[in-house]
């Protein structure tokens, strides 16, 4: 096709990422009878779980990456085509969207699910060891997820900051035993350190200088000297939002570069919706699964309402 050629708008819908969003999206659009293509770059969060206890329907836990293949089986099984491919860049044409791909290639459609996710800011590991220890629970990034495993342990927190002393009052709900150290430098109001000396979290205030995770437990050590082990560590350094396609869609954007809840249903942009970790809210598989349920929704009556296939008066769900 010549580079201004019109594009093709088939499939109805592209969704952009294969994480619990953008599989339930697909099996959603799937099972609406739409042509529904998954593109995806095969880094969903979601395989990096070792072994989630609060998905929903798993009182046993689930393994993250069975959780995904059980769950693109399922978009499969109804007819949604999945293909492992980069997103490089993302426009809005007359009559849909037309996607570059990082190889070279594009695709088309008429409307797009964006379930691009968000990266986790890590601690500085060499990647083999970083993910030997979250596999071993040793290091972990969610206490909403998973602080119910650690309860009475010995808990250290990484980054001594609004945001580091938030997540340690929340793991105190679960031991007594909860450090606060910072990354580089503690950032820390005196009323947050008066709280946390409250509640009785430990306050280090040496640099981190490194992290040796083992099987069964964590050191660390501080740059004053100190050496401290635990049974878990959550570093609280926040995280980068994948929100690179949402912006060249000019997508509204929270100032941490999720896309904000109202225009992840109701996009400014029509026939662009928005679901899971990339929204702001709460990063949890249940939450990703939901909106992708409610962003499939809206994509299809959206083109529902295109093809005259609603009621006039009715504004499409
Ligand atoms: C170690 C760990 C443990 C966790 N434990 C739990 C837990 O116990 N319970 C819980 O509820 N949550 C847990 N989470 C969080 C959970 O993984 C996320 O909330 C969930 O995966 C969000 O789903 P999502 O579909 O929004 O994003 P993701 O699962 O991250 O998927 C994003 C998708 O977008 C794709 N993508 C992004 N950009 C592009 C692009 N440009 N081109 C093509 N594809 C792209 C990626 O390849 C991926 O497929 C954990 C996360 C981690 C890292």
């Amino acid at each position: 096709m010549a580079a201004d050629a019109e594009p093709i708008f088939e499939p109805d819908v592209i969704v952009i990422g294969a994480g619990p969003a953008g599989l339930t999206a697909a099996l959603y659009l799937a099972r609406y009878r739409r042509k529904v293509l998954v593109l995806h770059d095969g880094k969903s969060r979601a395989l990096r779980i070792p072994l989630t206890h609060n998905a929903p329907g798993f009182p046993e836990g689930v393994r993250g990456p069975d959780l995904i293949a059980r769950m693109t089986r399922h978009a499969v099984r109804y007819g949604a085509a999945i293909q492992e491919a980069e997103v490089a860049a993302i426009k809005a044409v007359a009559g849909g969207f037309r996607l570059h791909l990082a190889d070279g290639s594009r695709r088309s459609s008429r409307a797009v699910v964006l379930a691009t996710g968000v990266d986790l800011a890590q601690v500085d590991l060499p990647e083999a060891v970083h993910e030997a220890a979250i596999r071993a629970g040793v290091l972990r990034y969610c206490p909403v997820c998973d602080g119910y495993e650690h309860i009475d342990e010995r808990i250290g927190v990484i980054g001594c900051d609004t945001n580091g002393a938030a997540e340690a009052l929340f793991l105190r709900g679960y031991s007594r035993n909860v450090t606060l150290m910072p990354l580089d430098f503690p950032e820390l109001s005196s009323a947050e350190a008066r709280a946390l000396a409250d509640a009785g979290i430990r306050l280090e205030t040496g640099a981190l200088r490194a992290l040796e995770p083992g099987p069964d437990d964590i050191t660390v050590r501080l740059d004053t000297g100190v050496l401290l082990t635990f049974d878990v560590v959550y570093p609280a350094l926040g995280c980068r939002p994948r929100s690179s396609l949402a912006k060249q869609l000019g997508l509204s954007l929270t100032e941490a570069g999720c896309v904000t809840s109202d225009s992840a249903f109701d996009s400014p942009v029509t026939g662009v919706f928005a679901a899971g970790d990339l929204v702001e809210g709460l990063d949890q598989i249940s939450v990703a699964m939901g909106h992708g349920a409610v962003a499939a929704t809206r994509a299809h009556n959206w083109l529902r309402a295109q093809d005259r296939s609603t009621l006039p008066s009715k504004s499409p769900t």
